[in-house]
């Protein structure tokens, strides 16, 4: 695709940067350069700049990078992120105790903590869950047998191509085991959760359990985008990845996680076409050894960078 469309993009009031790195904005710390990236100054800047912006271009929507590979050529189009202040706020609902309203950029952790201080329980997995609760509805992200489908009660997104506004309901947004049907056109805005009333006190327990037992099985605190591929069904990925003899195995700069298989680690500045192709190559080996073909859970985007261009 040609990037004609640049010298189009309509003015915001925002940030609109050219040439904009994104390795520091996911977990990874690895990828490329964004032809243009745009952080909207509120929700007005967002849809006034996608009613004019060019039809033809690649729109990207970024989160927290927590659970994105980005390749690391440049990303043709545009990387919008809603990081501003106007998408990270949590409140609740005024006409109920218990349900939650909160913009797409808000993190999962302030979002449980928020819940626990107001004593409403049922949010508490999310502590365990670092990102944006805008990519964590993406993929109905969950974890100790509770997912985003158990506490969703609506959705607020803007069409990227014609920039009108509309709400999806829980069940409109049909979401499954790391799944949703919301269209690639769609930014989530915001988002209203709906917990129970609870004792903060316990939801503060539940919290710290969540947190002391995904710390004793993954390997939290190192640069990574959490589980590289979904369960197949009736099987855990890191038990075929760790039968598959694959702990351990490195490719440049990157590494399976020896704390837990199913982990990709950038430990040595690798690159994403390191990380891609040691994912690659647990595929590979677990499709030789188990007759199953993994399917990622991370998202990868953008293109391989070609070398001595
Ligand atoms: C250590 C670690 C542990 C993890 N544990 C879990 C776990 O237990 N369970 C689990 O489910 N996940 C887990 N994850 C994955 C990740 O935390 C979640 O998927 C997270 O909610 C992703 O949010 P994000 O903001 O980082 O999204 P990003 O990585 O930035 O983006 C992910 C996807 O969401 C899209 N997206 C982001 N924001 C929006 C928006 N506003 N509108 C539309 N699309 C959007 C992006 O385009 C992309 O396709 C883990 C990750 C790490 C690093």
């Amino acid at each position: 695709m040609d990037n004609n469309y640049l010298k189009d993009l309509p003015k915001v009031k925002g940030e609109l940067l050219f040439n904009y790195s994104l390795q520091n904005l996911t977990r990874f710390k690895t990828g490329g350069v964004a032809e243009v990236f745009f952080s909207p100054k509120d929700k007005k800047d967002l849809l006034d700049f996608l009613k004019h912006a060019p039809k033809d271009m690649n729109i990207y929507t970024l989160g927290f990078g927590s659970n994105i590979l980005i390749r690391d050529g440049l990303l043709n189009g545009i990387v919008i992120r809603l990081q501003s202040s106007a998408f990270n706020y949590i409140n609740l609902l005024s006409n109920d105790d218990y349900t939650i309203s909160c913009g797409a950029f808000a993190s999962n952790i302030a979002i449980s903590r928020f819940a626990m201080e107001h004593n409403i329980k049922g949010l508490e997995f999310l502590f365990g869950i670092p990102g944006s609760i805008g990519g964590a509805i993406l993929t109905n992200a969950g974890c100790f047998k509770r997912e985003i489908k158990d506490i969703l009660v609506e959705i607020e997104v803007v069409d990227k191509i014609t920039g009108e506004v509309s709400v999806l309901s829980c069940d409109e947004c049909k979401l499954s085991y790391r799944e949703s049907d919301i269209s690639s056109r769609l930014i989530i805005t915001s988002v209203i959760l709906r917990g129970e009333q609870g004792d903060s006190k316990i939801i503060q327990q539940t919290m710290d359990n969540i947190l002391k037992e995904k710390d004793a099985a993954q390997p939290t605190y190192t640069k990574t985008a959490g589980s590289t591929f979904k369960n197949p069904p009736n099987a855990s990925a890191w038990k075929l990845i760790r039968d598959a003899g694959c702990q351990g195995l490195r490719l440049g700069g990157a590494i399976v996680s020896t704390k837990h298989a199913n982990f990709i680690i950038n430990d040595n500045n690798a690159t994403s076409a390191d990380i891609e192709d040691l994912a690659e190559k647990v595929r590979f080996l677990v499709y030789e050894k188990f007759g199953i073909m993994l399917e990622y859970e991370i998202k990868i985007i953008g293109a391989r960078k070609v070398e001595n261009s």
